[in-house]
């Protein structure tokens, strides 16, 4: 069994006992790399030499110090290329910035960096992650290693991908309207969410910046626990992270949940779920139940206008922050243009993808004078309601329950010609972005042999609780030691 297969925790105590090396462990990722991804398409780029000297450094630190270094020392890792790395090509998925080499690495990354965490690449992802399915990326398209005909999920699809693969322990993605929870349930991984604050975005390309977060993807709910314990925290960069200390997110795994009262959202419930996913979800509400949860009908009546008004505030965000992508300050010049404008007008073209475009021109609209009040100060309003259901239901319950996407993962050009029922892949996760609260991705079944996972919301800054409901989901589903480690013969392309 490939060492790729083990907990982190499993893999530091190796570490520690010399039964193998960071370098051994980071030369097995490269060459499992080097084996499956060609049919899966997770990474963009590998950084395979400076991933053996942090390998090699970690090393010499596990060896001076093996009780005083973090468990992630000499673990590989690898990042969602929206998050800055120094030095190393950074795109967002996008043409437009083909060729940029950020003179920074973003926080979280350089936490990881600090701890000993080995970095062995950046991971595909939609067009400055707008998107569900990785099909928007300019690159490359990412295949589900469940089912290569399918998608991973987005817009941190190869992040999930990459972990379903077993190509990296843990990776970085973005969550914005659902990033890395749908993926994170496509593929059968865990991806956390956690509150609008929690995590420093330091370096991380922006999307919608009211709603953008950095988490996770992982196998298991504590290498989450692990990998958030490190990123997390007030960091003087970014000046939305939170200053509440973070704490040991780890206590909470073992708490199960006796006592906990969990709300199941009847308007989630009442939407068009696939029969699959229902009955994942419902044999697992029913096994926390018997695990002594206590199952309470809460009501969020303003979802129904939730996927709306995240389809307004979104793209008026990026109207706003990808001004900058003007092929001046960023993306290629354009020679010769005849006035200033058309050189914007002809980088900005040739740069961006459709959906990135339609985000843009949908955002200029709802901002713009005369419609200002009729949709933008409107989904605000929303927005408004959206956070206040949930205050309240935070009122009578611990937690929330819900299946993350009302479908498992969908066919590869699925839905590429339709946005609207791209879109409304998100409809269970964006509430919580929305409102800024914590959310978890965790596997707990199977519809038609794919992957099917439970969304966990708690309250802003509420992630021990929703791990501690996910480690519960995760231990009655018992499943992530039968998830896949698809072989290259499984992997080769049709
Ligand atoms: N799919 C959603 C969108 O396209 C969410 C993306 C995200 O969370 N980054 O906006």
């Amino acid at each position: 069994m490939s060492l790729l297969e083990e907990p982190i925790s499993e893999l530091a105590r190796g570490l520690r006992a010399r039964e193998f090396s960071s370098v051994e462990l980071t030369q097995m990722a490269l060459a499992e790399i080097e084996a499956k991804d060609g049919a899966v398409g997770a990474f963009l780029r590998t950084t395979g030499s400076a991933a053996l000297d942090q390998a090699r450094a970690a090393d010499r630190r596990l060896a001076a110090d093996p009780a005083g270094a973090s468990t992630l020392c000499g673990i590989p890792v690898a990042y969602k290329d929206v998050l800055c790395t120094k030095g190393v090509e950074t795109t967002a998925g996008s043409r437009i910035l083909e060729g940029f080499v950020p003179p920074y690495s973003a926080t979280a990354v350089l936490r990881l960096e600090a701890v000993g965490a080995v970095g062995l690449g950046k991971l595909n992802c939609d067009e400055f992650a707008m998107g569900s399915s990785n099909e928007n990326s300019a690159f490359q398209e990412t295949r589900n290693p469940w089912d290569l005909g399918r998608v991973p999920g987005g817009s941190s699809g190869g992040s999930a991908a990459a972990v379903a693969a077993r190509l990296a322990c843990a990776t970085l993605g973005s969550d914005t309207g659902g990033s890395i929870r749908l993926p994170a349930s496509f593929c059968g991984v865990v991806g956390v969410k956690p509150s609008y604050g929690r995590v420093s975005r330091y370096g991380l390309i922006p999307f919608a910046s009211s709603l953008d977060q950095i988490g996770p993807l992982t196998k298991t709910v504590e290498d989450a626990a692990h990998v958030l314990e490190v990123i997390a925290g007030r960091d003087s960069h970014d000046s939305t992270s939170a200053v509440a200390p973070v704490g040991d997110l780890r206590r909470h795994l073992s708490g199960g949940v006796d006592g906990l009262r969990l709300g199941v959202p009847d308007e989630y419930l009442a939407m068009d779920l696939d029969p699959g996913v229902r009955s994942v979800f419902e044999h697992t509400a029913r096994e926390l139940e018997a695990a002594g949860a206590q199952l309470i009908p809460v009501s969020l009546p303003s979802t129904e206008y939730a996927l709306a008004a995240y389809y307004v505030l979104a793209p008026a965000e990026v109207s706003s922050n990808l001004a900058r992508m003007d092929g001046v300050r960023f993306g290629p010049g354009v020679a010769g243009a005849p006035s200033l404008t058309e050189a914007y007008e002809q980088a900005r073209h040739s740069g961006f993808g459709p959906e990135v475009r339609r985000r843009i021109i949908l955002g200029t609209y709802v901002l713009s004078s005369g419609y200002y009040d009729a949709y933008y100060l409107r989904a605000q309003k929303v927005r408004t309601l959206v956070a206040r259901d949930f205050e309240r239901v935070f009122g009578e319950v611990d937690a929330v329950i819900s299946p993350t996407a009302p479908t498992p993962a969908f066919r590869l050009g699925e839905r590429v010609a339709d946005p609207l029922a791209m879109y409304a892949t998100d409809i269970l996760t964006l509430p919580a972005n929305l409102a800024g609260i914590s959310g978890i991705s965790v596997p707990a079944g199977f519809a038609a042999g794919l992957p099917v996972g439970l969304q966990v919301l708690g309250p802003h800054l509420g992630e021990g609780v929703c791990l501690r409901v996910a480690a519960a989901v995760e231990e009655a589903a018992d499943l992530w030691r039968k998830l896949p480690s698809p072989t290259p013969h499984e992997l080769r392309p049709e």
